[in-house]
Parts: C-alpha cells; sequence; structure tokens
C-alpha cells in the first residue's frame, strides 16, 4: 500500500494518533507534503463510506477571558457523554497568546483532552489567516473521515479570524459576559450579523442578575436588526460554563439552528462558503506574492512615496502596481527557473 492509502485507512478507523500524524501533513509547506495532502484529502473526501461532511460543524468565539476553553471543556463532555465524537479545532493566525493560553490548548481542557471520544488540536502556528483557514478547513475533512460528528472551531473575538471561522461552519455561536448600555455598543456590529446563538457565560453567583440583563439587552439589539425577516433570530441564552449549567440549551439552541436551515439550506450554504473560500484563498495568495516579489514591492513604496507628494492619484499608482504584478508574471513564464 503506498504511504498516503495507509495514512487515510488509518484515518478512517478513527485512531487519534493518525489524525494527528494526517494534519501534520496538511500543515505542512512542504511542496512534496503539499502533493501527499492533497491526495490524502481526495481519498477521504471520496472514499465510498466516507464521512466527510456528516458533522455538525460550530464556531465558537468570544474575547480573550470570557471563558471558552472552560465552555468548550464542558460542552464537549457534555456531548461526549451524550454519544458523539467531538473534535475542537482552533484559527489563531494573530498567535495571541493570553495569559499563557493558546487556542486549543489542551491543558486548558483537562477532561476533554483524555476523553477517548474527542480530539483536541491548537492552531497552527504560523501564517497568514489564509493559510490558518486553509489548514484548519482541511483538518476539519480529516476529522469528519475520521468519524468525528461535532466540530467546535474555537477562534478568538477579535479581527477578521471571527468571519473567517464563519465562513467555514454551520452554525456560529458568539460568547460573551455581562455588560450592560454603553459597553453594549461597543459590540462590534458584525458580530450581530453572523453569530447564529449568543451565549452570555458566567452565569453564576452574584453575577446572574447582571447577566440576564445583557442577555435581555442583546435580545432587544437583535430583534432591531431582525426585525421583519422570516430568517433565524439568534437566541441570546445565559449559561455557566463553571457551573455547568445552561450548556445543553446552548446545544439545543445550535441544533435548532442547524434544524431550522434544513438539509437544503445547510447544503447551499456550505457550497457558498466554498465557492467564498476558495476565492479567499486565492485573494491571499495573490496578497503575499505582491508582498513576496521585490521589483513589485519597489514599484509600491515608489508609489506611496509618489502619492505622499501629490505626483500620482490612488488608481493610477495602484496601475502601476498592477503592471509591475503583470510584468513579474511575465518574467517567470518566460524563466521559470529565476527566483
Ligand atoms: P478563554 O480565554 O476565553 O478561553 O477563557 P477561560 O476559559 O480560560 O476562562 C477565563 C477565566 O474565566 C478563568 O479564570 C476561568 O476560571 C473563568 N471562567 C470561565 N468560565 C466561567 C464561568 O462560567 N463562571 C465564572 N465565574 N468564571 C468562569
Amino acid at each position: 500500500m503506498n504511504q498516503v492509502v495507509e495514512l487515510a485507512a488509518a484515518v478512517r478507523v478513527g485512531k487519534r494518533a493518525s489524525v494527528s500524524r494526517d494534519i501534520t501533513l496538511v500543515e505542512s509547506r512542504r511542496e512534496d507534503h503539499r502533493i501527499q495532502a492533497r491526495e490524502l484529502l481526495n481519498d477521504l473526501v471520496s472514499h465510498p463510506q466516507s464521512t466527510v461532511g456528516k458533522a455538525a460543524r460550530i464556531g465558537i468565539s468570544g474575547v480573550p477571558g470570557v471563558g471558552k476553553s472552560t465552555f468548550i471543556e464542558a460542552l464537549g463532555t457534555y456531548l461526549t457523554g451524550i454519544g458523539h465524537k467531538v473534535a475542537v479545532l482552533a484559527v489563531d493566525p494573530s498567535s495571541i497568546r493570553t495569559r499563557g493560553s493558546v487556542l486549543g490548548d489542551k491543558t486548558r481542557m483537562a477532561k476533554l483532552s483524555v476523553d477517548p471520544q474527542a480530539y483536541i488540536r491548537p492552531s497552527p502556528s504560523a501564517g497568514t489567516l489564509g493559510g490558518v483557514a486553509r489548514a484548519t478547513s482541511q483538518a476539519m475533512t480529516i476529522v469528519e473521515a475520521a468519524g468525528f460528528d461535532v466540530v467546535l472551531v474555537e477562534t478568538v473575538g477579535v479581527g477578521q479570524s471571527e468571519i473567517t471561522v464563519a465562513g467555514m461552519v454551520d452554525s456560529f455561536l458568539f460568547r460573551t459576559i455581562a455588560r450592560t448600555g454603553d459597553k453594549l455598543q461597543g459590540l462590534k456590529k458584525g458580530i450581530l450579523e453572523i453569530a447564529d446563538v449568543l451565549a452570555v457565560n458566567k452565569a453564576d453567583g452574584e453575577r446572574v442578575r447582571e447577566a440576564e440583563v445583557t442577555a435581555r439587552e442583546l435580545s432587544g439589539a437583535l430583534r432591531l436588526v431582525y426585525a421583519g425577516t422570516q430568517n433565524w433570530v439568534p437566541p441570546v441564552l445565559t449559561c455557566s460554563a463553571i457551573e455547568g449549567t445552561g450548556i445543553d440549551q446552548v446545544w439545543n439552541r445550535l441544533v435548532r439552528h442547524r434544524e431550522f436551515m434544513g438539509s437544503r439550506g445547510l447544503a447551499e450554504k456550505r457550497t457558498n462558503q466554498q465557492i467564498e473560500f476558495m476565492l479567499s484563498l486565492v485573494r491571499d495568495e495573490l496578497e503575499q506574492r505582491l508582498d513576496r516579489d521585490t521589483h513589485i514591492a519597489q514599484v509600491r513604496d515608489e508609489m506611496r512615496q509618489a502619492l505622499l507628494a501629490g505626483d500620482v492619484t490612488p488608481g493610477a499608482g495602484a496601475d502601476a502596481i498592477i503592471a509591475a504584478f503583470d510584468e513579474s508574471v511575465r518574467a517567470k513564464t518566460q524563466n521559470p527557473d529565476a527566483s
């Protein structure tokens, strides 16, 4: 058997060690690994009994400290307890390390990391958001092929990474903690548009009431955003990851969101995501090429100076940079060995 076929067969049996090995392969940037990874993913997707695409894909975000790892530990343990196989993946492009934490850190999910029905994989460390997203989405294929039927994708509540994760999952859970009035305004508007379920965490002890007030206010804000639509209106719940309360309700709402989409709605959503993802990978690669090429970088710097001096318009500057790009592509085509 060739190596890739062996790797694929071992994953289908659901061995965690094989899952890790395969994810390491798809994360690798070595050209020969990339070729093998492509072959492996093709094999996993096209196998007659393939379980790829069968999992519930859930994105989970929230700013550092909101209690994501504690919650994922609680939700994951609840889910394996009711018979699911749970994989936890992470998207952390900026390599944000908060209080020594890394997304998908096993030491912060002590129970789940030793649960035989669970698999936790930290974010691929280096690279651009596009690169990390690509590796995570391929890791998703691998864990699904290994029979994990719930995939939780953790990300930080900052910047573009939430939008990226929303583009690779079926349902998006946004987590926050109690905050009211003005501070609520500070919640990024975009979040209300991508979240399918919201949960106010740390609803325990003295903070229960505060959490409930926040949930009501958020609920009101969402009703305004979604007024008059037939679409799913994201529910706002409260929970305590530490006490383990409200976890099952959060899960029930996520299940209901999938039911609301129906199998056709879900298939359509995933198709659109794939198209968008493909195009975003192209944009990412092109952007990197623009940055890597010294000739283009030089023209870009010249245009920046010219723009500051008022010698070119932004449009003319952009045209000059694109012309440099075209030139560089032409030069490479004529002389493929030149770097
Ligand atoms: P993350 O950075 O979002 O992954 O947050 P953590 O899960 O590491 O939690 C950050 C801090 O909040 C830790 O000190 C947790 O013990 C605490 N915490 C997490 N969930 C809860 C909760 O439900 N209630 C309370 N009171 N504290 C919590």
